[in-house]
């Protein structure tokens, strides 16, 4: 892992079983290995066309899937990765699935239960607006379970996401990383915009006091449950243009990876005339 600073090249991915340090991450980082601005924007509109025509193939194919975790802090850039990078997606194949305080029937069952509901089926892309890792950061964080608890999460997170692996549900997990003054420059700009005061919460500024306590929640979970099946990328994403371009990139790799195929037609196209 590239330390900040040191050498230009950081890369996205988490190696499976190495240590996370998020210090060592540049959270405004845009250079090396890729190219330059005008470059990357090119890029990412190519990359928004191809990532649809991959998207109808998955859908025809009916085989396979594709899940797409987002966790972040407030203001992180969640929404607006939903909103630029899924802009060219099928919404008859596509779905955003948010997770809150877990209440009523989820809150009733095991962590992961209001989760595997929501899985993508065969053909489908779904987005998580926060996951099933929110039981092993903001639970942690607030004590919400104790630390046997929370520790324990950890394998079963793995166990589960393995078990949707093997069924044919492939999964990228993007922690969009941004710093804390980024934060507060983001807080500062939805108190200075009325139109963006619907945005603000209470709350929010009540998790910024816990900003070292979250870094260490999201090292452990970086370091815990990036494994080969089911990788987590840390993206840079103080700029907004290089989360767009990276988190895209990423999921086009992914899906040209799974290649996937229109199935054979059904009937045999010689014997249809049409009148
Ligand atoms: P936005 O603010 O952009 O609308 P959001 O995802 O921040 O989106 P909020 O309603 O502000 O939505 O916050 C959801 C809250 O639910 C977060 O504080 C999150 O930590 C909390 N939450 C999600 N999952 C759990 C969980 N399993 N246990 C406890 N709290 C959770
Ligand atoms: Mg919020």
């Amino acid at each position: 892992m590239s330390k900040k600073g040191k050498d230009k090249e950081q890369p996205l991915r988490i190696e499976p079983g190495t240590k996370v340090r998020l210090k060592d991450f540049d959270p405004d980082y845009h250079s090396n290995p890729y190219p330059d601005d005008p470059k990357l924007v090119n890029q990412l509109a190519k990359d928004l066309k191809r990532m649809a025509e991959l998207q109808e193939r998955l859908y025809a194919e009916h085989k396979r899937s594709l899940l797409i975790v987002l966790q972040a802090m407030d203001a992180g850039g969640k929404d607006g990765t939903i909103k630029h990078v899924m802009s060219g997606l099928n919404p008859q194949s596509c779905r955003v699935a948010s997770f809150k305080k877990p209440a009523g029937l989820e809150a009733e069952r095991d962590f992961l239960w209001r989760i595997h509901r929501v899985t993508p089926a065969q053909g489908e892309i779904v987005i998580f607006n926060r996951s099933h890792y929110e039981d092993v950061l903001v639970a942690r964080v607030h004590g919400l379970a104790p630390k046997s608890v929370w520790k324990g999460r950890y394998k079963h997170i793995n166990n589960f996401e393995e078990e949707l692996v093997d069924s044919g549900t492939q999964i990228l997990k993007f922690f969009l990383y941004i710093s804390k003054e980024e934060q507060r420059d983001r807080f500062q700009q939805r108190l200075d915009d009325q139109q963006k005061h619907w945005k603000l919460s209470l709350a929010d500024f009540a998790e910024r006091g816990r900003w070292d306590y979250y870094m260490e929640a999201f090292e452990d979970a970086l370091a815990h449950c990036s494994t080969p099946w089911a990788p987590w990328y840390v993206i840079p994403a103080n700029r907004k243009w290089f989360r767009n371009y990276a988190v895209a990139r990423t999921i086009v790799e992914k899906l040209e990876e799974m290649d996937p195929k229109f199935p054979p037609t059904t009937v045999d196209i010689s014997k249809i005339v049409l009148t």
